[in-house]
């Protein structure tokens, strides 16, 4: 069987559809995903194009790209929520915080993250045991 998760955006209005196993699954520490979100750092789940599916409110999603990078932020028109960015391979990138606030407050043991990418750039320390890349 091939894994689904369902999630939505904070008002419901885009529901989104991920199958199959992401293709990194880390936390990124890099400069481009800091300018792009305006975060520490990005608790990513990473997808190929196609294993990302629009469920429902499609015309609600709108697509910023950076002016000085191949990265966009999909998000939604009514409540603002990232339902997922790309980066410069084309790839969705899904935040672990998204995927846990639709699924009640738990990140599916198989999409943990398994290191830290650009661990150099960081602007946080992180003490634990994964790997720093
Ligand atoms: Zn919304
Ligand atoms: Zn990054």
């Amino acid at each position: 069987m091939t894994n689904s998760y369902q999630v939505h955006c904070d008002c419901g209005a885009v529901k989104m559809e991920m199958t199959g196993m992401p293709n990194v699954q880390a936390y990124c520490h890099c400069e481009d995903c800091r300018m792009l979100l305006d975060v520490p750092y990005h608790s990513i789940t990473a997808w190929d194009r196609d294993q990302v599916v629009i469920k429902a409110g499609e015309d609600m999603l709108v697509e910023y790209k950076r002016p000085d990078r191949e990265m966009t932020r999909v998000f939604c028109r009514l409540c603002g929520e990232t339902l997922y960015n790309t980066n410069v391979m084309g790839w969705r990138l899904v935040s672990q915080l998204l995927i846990r606030k639709c699924n009640e407050f738990v990140v599916p043991e198989e999409l943990r993250p398994t290191a830290h990418f650009y661990y150099n750039e960081r602007v946080m320390n992180i003490d634990d045991a994964l790997p720093k890349k």
